[in-house]
């Protein structure tokens, strides 16, 4: 059986990204590496739209917010977290844990935190040092307005602007310069089409200037070590060397597609998703829909452990769980990184079969009907 992954990271992995990490290892000291990473180092500005460096750093995305936090940070510093779910829950908790004064906003699962709970809070802590948000919280599959939430707390504060851009990078827009963002963290098991152990920083003037003062201990995730190496197109420490030149083959990828037709592209994906769901009487869970991962409501009757027995072991296919309170009431469907339209089909599809082999009362082929007639709909339109 051909097994699919419809998760929101890992992603599936091209076979072409593939074939570049199998190629013999080299040393990463030696000019034929530093070539690939200034190579990606110039790429990543491209993917994030900024003309400020993008650290490369050998961990997974949570690495990389954390190296931000204990790298910007000193001890008592109030940073304001949005929790609207799983991931912003985590900067909430690592926040504490490192300066010891976090200020938690909580925003309802599958909704979205608006500019003016933002200028609430930072009239409220004037003080603050730091606002992290979720660009696409994945646990609820909930889209923020960036350009926004940076606008209104730039106009409102000092505070650096730190987005948690895990499963935003590659299926949103983000114009990093543009929109006055300070700091961005992805990792590489996402968008970027590949398998964990990256995580990509992007870092404005302000985000470095702020490293410089700030007082946290750091080793291993210390952005000065590492933006110390990046001038020289180098990293502090040995870099995961094939993950560095996949990221090069992806990166390629993305170009040759351009950056704006992938934000598209993740765009129509998504749409289609949610009507193929809707037509097969499925619920939407977020009232901001995400582009990257699309979370439903489990039909009514239908049992979370045998649907997904089904899908997986008779279909081939990986969605993910709800997490928490919604454990066992909804599901997600990933189109994250290397999707196309007939993937859509394929999943939407394996959701009509295994419905039908759970008895499950529908009208067979109403959900690829109304996934392919949004296609087609759209490409007459074009
Ligand atoms: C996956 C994810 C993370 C965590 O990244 P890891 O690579 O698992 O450490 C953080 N935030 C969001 C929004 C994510 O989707």
């Amino acid at each position: 059986m051909k097994k699919r992954l419809f998760t929101p990271g890992p992603t599936p992995v091209p076979e072409q990204v593939m074939l570049r990490m199998a190629q013999p290892m080299i040393h990463h000291r030696n000019p034929e590496f530093m070539e690939i990473l200034t190579r990606v180092h110039e790429d990543l500005k491209y993917l994030f739209q900024t003309k400020q460096p993008v650290l490369v750093l050998t961990c997974s995305g949570t690495g990389g917010v954390e190296a931000t936090m204990v790298s910007m940070f000193s001890p008592g510093d109030k940073v304001i977290a949005v929790n609207g779910g799983k991931f912003g829950e985590r900067w909430v908790d690592m926040a504490r844990k490192y300066t010891g004064n976090c200020v938690e906003l909580k925003v309802e699962w599958g909704t979205s935190i608006q500019p003016d709970d933002i200028i609430a809070a930072l009239k409220q802590h004037p003080d603050a040092k730091g606002v992290y948000f979720t660009h696409s919280e994945t646990s609820t599959g909930t889209a923020t307005d960036v350009r926004a939430m940076a606008k209104a707390i730039r106009e409102h504060s000092d505070a650096l602007i730190c987005v948690d851009g895990i499963t935003a990078v590659g299926a949103h827009e983000l114009r990093f310069d543009e929109w006055g963002i300070d700091v961005c963290v992805t990792g590489s098991q996402k968008g970027l089409m590949m398998p964990p152990g990256l995580a990509l920083v992007a870092l404005s003037e302000r985000a470095i200037k702020a490293i410089e003062t700030a007082k946290l201990p750091s080793y291993y995730l210390s952005l000065k070590k590492a933006l110390k190496s990046y001038k020289d197109n180098d990293t502090p420490f040995t870099p995961a060397v094939s993950l560095i030149i996949g990221l090069d083959e992806s990166l390629q990828m993305i170009k040759a597609e351009g950056i704006e037709n992938v934000w598209k592209r993740h765009q129509r994906l998504s749409a289609a998703c949610r009507t193929g769901c809707e037509a097969l009487g499925m619920r939407l869970f977020s009232n901001s829909p995400s582009f990257a991962v699309t979370p439903v409501w489990l039909p009514e009757g239908v049992e979370w452990k045998a649907f997904n027995k089904v899908l997986k072991l008779e279909n081939g296919i990986t969605v993910a769980a709800g997490q928490d309170a919604y454990a066992g009431k909804i599901f997600r469907i990933s189109h994250l990184g290397f999707y196309d339209e007939l993937d859509m089909l394929a999943v939407i599809g394996a959701l009509e079969m295994t419905l039908k082999k759970i008895n499950h009362p529908f009208e067979v082929g109403s959900g690829v009907s109304a996934v392919m007639k949004a296609f087609l709909e759209e490409s007459v339109a074009v």
